[in-house]
């Protein structure tokens, strides 16, 4: 906190990822601040559960960027290894396709060239220019469209900015992903691995701008990680650290309105209690929001309308069997990845051969099955929540992709699966209040999609602010940390 700034008195409405580390930030600023929790325990999307002998995380997989978790304890003065400890992926993900091909994406950037190289019609050489010019975009945009806030005029005005503006057309703003992809390679198999990467963040390569393919830098430069423990060990460690520095948390406590004075913040209801407030924070979904806790404000309806992100159908299924060939991420791709994505963005339904991933803890954590067992997070990509028949959904889904995984496996899996749940975009919306349950707010299915997330602050209600995967940066772990720092940032330069 600055010199002559008095500690301010700070309510943050979720205890989702962005919550606690938008508390930890604060906190270690010297602020009081109290996380209401409409649920009875911290993470959101990021939980797990165990049942039957199985461990399953619940929501997030794939961990990408830990240097931000570190930066939390690092603002926090504690050390790290005391709390969380991951490790490096080797082997980033196995990919299986319809034809019989697999390939192994490898971590280290010359030896994923030579094995793309034996597996695919490419040479080395343009794998790694591939590599190279998503690296360029990254260094391009990242300090700019996600490090900052985007609604502040001082971020044009930045040295980057004008590096940005001045090299903008090397950034693939006016084309597609997968239109940039078969531009740059020939084979079809390696232009559907490269379009995978528009999912991360829950968008159709047919839609969203070339620009993200800077994403493969992110996985290949920064790496892929586990954490011990599985990924729900992010939440209880930064869960338990914000803890330790005396952020205090009240589960159970569902917010019912953001209350305003004068165009002011002044604190939340809760079950008719107002709870005052210096500042207030919401890590709930920018849609309920609005809808449901700033009803007495005019909502911006151009932002809340965005088209939602793409949700998840996952099976959590315990396997009485392993499979060598499997690795902790895999994803078993369908045939055709135009049609798929047409039907979650157009369609609003699940094509019948949906590219398939499956996450097994149990490889990095043996206790995560009994012996001699798997536990399969068996997920693919559907639509947000419309009303759709999910039970029906559900049940052809589930035959379709038990064929496709016993072709490609070649063994019978409707036999092997011994425990059984399942997460559908219903549920997670019910459980997070994410609205129609995407997994990341709004799609990025066109070049403006950056600009028309909602700012982390609000200019018509002084201390208001937001944070997590439906505001901007955006949604994934990463991002979610970072919309943290944002808002920590602007309260921190506040005038007040
Ligand atoms: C199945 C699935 C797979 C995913 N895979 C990945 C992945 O591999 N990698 C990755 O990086 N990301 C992934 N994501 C996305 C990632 O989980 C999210 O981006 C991130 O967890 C969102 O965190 P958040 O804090 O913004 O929100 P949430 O986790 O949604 O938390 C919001 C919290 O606010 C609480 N809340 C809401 N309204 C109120 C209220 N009125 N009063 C009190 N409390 C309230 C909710 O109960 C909830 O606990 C995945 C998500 C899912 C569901």
């Amino acid at each position: 906190m600055k010199k002559g700034k008095k500690p301010k008195n700070i309510i943050i409405i979720g205890a989702g990822i962005a919550g606690i580390a938008t508390a930890i930030r604060l906190k270690s600023q010297g602020h009081d601040v109290a996380v209401y929790e409409a649920n009875n325990y911290p993470g959101g999307k990021l939980t797990a559960f165990s049942e039957k002998g199985y461990r399953f995380d619940m929501g997030p997989s794939l961990f990408t960027m830990p240097q931000f978790i570190e930066e939390l304890f690092e603002v926090a003065k504690k050390p790290i290894k005391d709390y969380f400890q991951y490790k490096k992926k080797e082997v980033v993900c196995n990919y299986f396709y319809e034809d019989g091909t697999t390939f192994s994406a490898l971590a280290d950037e010359s030896k994923f060239a030579k094995e793309a190289s034996k597996t695919f019609e490419v040479t080395e050489e343009k794998i790694l220019n591939y590599f190279n010019e998503s690296k360029i975009k990254y260094n391009l945009t990242a300090s700019l469209f996600l490090e900052k806030s985007l609604h502040k005029t001082t971020t044009y005005l930045s040295k980057e900015a004008l590096r940005a503006i001045f090299n903008i057309n090397s950034l693939d703003i006016n084309t597609t992903l997968s239109n940039y992809n078969s531009k740059m390679f020939e084979d079809e198999r390696l232009i559907q691995f490269y379009n995978r990467f528009a999912t991360y963040n829950g968008s159709s390569p047919f839609q969203t701008p070339g620009i993200m393919s800077m994403i493969p830098h992110l996985e290949q430069y920064f790496g892929t990680y586990f954490p011990k423990g599985g990924m729900h060990s992010i939440t209880t460690s930064l869960f338990r650290l914000a803890s330790d520095i005396g952020v205090e948390f009240k589960f159970n406590q569902k917010v019912n309105q953001i209350i305003t004075d004068k165009s002011k913040a002044t604190g939340v209801l809760i079950n008719g209690e107002f709870i005052s407030a210096d500042i207030v924070v919401s890590n709930s979904d920018i849609v309920p929001t609005y809808r449901q806790l700033l009803k007495q404000h005019k909502p911006p309806e151009k932002i809340l309308q965005q088209p939602r992100s793409s949700s998840a159908l996952i099976f959590y299924w315990g396997i009485t069997k392993q499979f060598p060939q499997l690795d902790l991420h895999n994803i078993f791709f369908s045939e055709d990845y135009k049609a798929e994505f047409d039907y979650i963005f157009e369609k609003e339904d699940v094509h019948q051969d949906p590219t398939v991933y499956i996450n097994v803890t149990s490889k990095e954590e043996p206790d995560d099955a009994p012996k001699g067992h798997e536990n399969w997070f068996t997920m693919i990509n559907v639509p947000s929540n419309n009303g759709q028949d999910w039970d029906s959904i559900i049940e052809k889904t589930r035959s379709n992709i038990i064929l496709k995984l016993s072709r490609l496996l070649k063994e019978d899996i409707s036999k092997l699966i011994e425990f059984e749940a399942i997460l559908d975009p219903k549920t997670i919306e019910s459980k997070t209040q994410s609205y129609q349950g995407a997994l990341y707010g709004a799609s990025s299915n066109n070049k403006y999609s950056a600009f028309l997330r909602h700012p982390n602050f609000k200019s018509k209600i002084a201390d208001l602010y937001f944070c997590g995967g439906s505001v901007h940066p955006g949604g994934g772990i990463p991002l979610c940390l970072l919309s943290g720092k944002i808002v920590s940032e602007l309260i921190e330069t506040s005038s007040k």
